[in-house]
């Protein structure tokens, strides 16, 4: 039994079904990517499992509990803690606080910076998010604005925001989307060096190079199903994989 099982679900769109009977397994301690052509259903997926939509029908179950009908703060504050396609960060507010924020939202299911937190509390919080940004290399940014930050960075502050948590799960919608190719393979470190701490990832992804050095595990969905899950060195050379892929012009 994975941490993450997904059996059977449905998700339509008015006429159009965007998931079809789509099962997945995600393996404690591994990384596991979900790739697939634009519109194959990746992000409607992802949104299944931290309670922005509910399915029509079937399961998903986190680490034996069911997520269906489970209100988002609430898989948050369950493990589950995930970077969207577009950066979510608050602009007007410094990396330090931006990373503070997370921890006291999954204790108190909101997102505020909670003035009635003991002081012990607040250092102990001031100091994890310290030590995750100089891990991240944004420390001599700390009291920066993060509307300020590049690309690359702002990432770099949302996964900072995301581990600050401490997730079992950590979900990931095209993380290195939009990023010149320095920055994806900073990126690409970076969540290796997350991976090798043992973190449960899932990861969407569209760059190929991202997905083969990351993953443990493939699943590739088209038009809302999934195709194909196995080893990435049996991905590659699937024609199913390939059709997909119009005649794999991406791999
Ligand atoms: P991917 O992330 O793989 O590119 P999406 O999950 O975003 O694909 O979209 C899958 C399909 O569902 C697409 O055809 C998309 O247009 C449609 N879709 C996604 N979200 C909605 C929505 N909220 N309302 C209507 N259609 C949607
Ligand atoms: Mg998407």
């Amino acid at each position: 039994m994975g941490i993450l099982e997904v059996s059977n679900v449905n998700k339509s769109f008015g006429g159009l079904k965007a998931l079809h009977e789509v099962n997945l397994s995600v393996e404690e301690g591994t990384v596991h990517a979900i790739i697939g052509p634009n519109g194959a259903g990746k992000s409607t997926l992802l949104n299944c499992f931290i309670g922005r939509l509910v399915p029509d029908t079937g399961s998903v179950m986190f680490d034996g509990t069911s997520l269906l009908g489970i209100k988002p703060h609430e898989i948050n504050q369950a493990g589950v803690s995930r970077v969207f396609q577009t950066p979510e960060i608050f602009g007007d507010l410094t990396l330090l606080e931006n990373v503070m924020i997370p921890a006291f939202a999954k204790r108190d299911g909101a997102f505020t910076l909670n003035a009635w937190s003991s002081v012990d509390e607040q250092e102990d919080v001031h100091d994890k998010a310290v030590s995750l940004l100089k891990d991240l290399g944004l420390h001599g940014k700390s009291h920066e604005l993060a509307g300020t930050l590049s690309r690359g960075d702002k990432r770099r502050l949302e996964l900072a925001m995301c581990l600050v948590q401490d997730p079992k799960l950590l979900l990931l919608d095209e993380p290195t989307a939009g990023m010149a190719r320095a920055d994806t393979n900073n990126t690409i470190d970076l969540m290796k060096d997350i991976a090798s701490t043992g973190k449960t990832m899932v990861v969407i992804e569209h760059d190929m190079h991202v997905v083969f050095s990351l993953a443990e595990r493939i699943s590739v969905l088209a038009q809302g199903t999934v195709i194909v899950e196995d080893h990435p060195d049996k991905i590659k050379g699937n024609p199913k994989v390939q059709e997909a892929y119009l005649g794999g012009a991406h791999l």
